[in-house]
């Protein structure tokens, strides 16, 4: 009898680390997926991996990590980022960027899930309007004559997000 206990007891210490396991899993794609800053889901194309204040995260779009730098007064740094046209990833040295265009990459709704999980209203949309890279000023330039934006290089955006107003 006690033998058979110590099995159904294996059995269930098995059962419980598999389902660790797999919420680890989940998490850990959810912080993939997710903006590590405004939660919302990533568009892989304008996907960013930023560092504000020394911690590294996986944003939305460039737009939204500079938002929240100039937000926290806090420096950043970009670390990849993903090229508009074909989703590859791209060294932000290397990279132009179009700000200002009227093209919208984040799903939202202008909500946001605060601490308690209630929907708070924005009261204006730190990720609008997006910041898109590209592998060259030819693609940026071909993007703003389709959408209207301004080209920028890495400087330039770095700057906006130190500005103090
Ligand atoms: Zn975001």
């Amino acid at each position: 009898m006690a033998k058979k206990a110590s099995i159904y007891a294996g059995v269930a210490l098995v059962l419980i680390a598999a389902l660790f396991a797999g919420g680890y899993r989940l998490m850990n794609r959810r912080s993939e997926t997710v903006c590590g800053f405004c939660q919302r889901h990533i568009n892989p194309r304008s996907r960013v991996v930023a560092e504000v204040g020394g911690r590294t995260r996986t944003v939305c779009c460039a737009h939204c990590a500079v938002t929240e730098a100039r937000q926290e007064h806090k420096p950043l740094r970009l670390i990849e980022v993903t090229d508009y046209s074909n989703g590859g990833k791209l060294n932000p040295e290397q990279a132009w960027y179009v700000d200002g265009s009227r093209v919208v990459a984040c799903e939202h709704d202008m909500t946001k899930m605060d601490v308690t999980k209630h929907a708070e209203q924005l009261s204006f949309d730190r990720c609008s309007p997006g910041t898109f890279a590209f592998r060259d000023q030819k693609s940026a330039e071909a993007f703003v004559a389709q959408n209207g934006g301004i080209v920028k290089r890495l400087p330039e955006l770095l700057a906006e997000a130190s500005r103090n107003d």
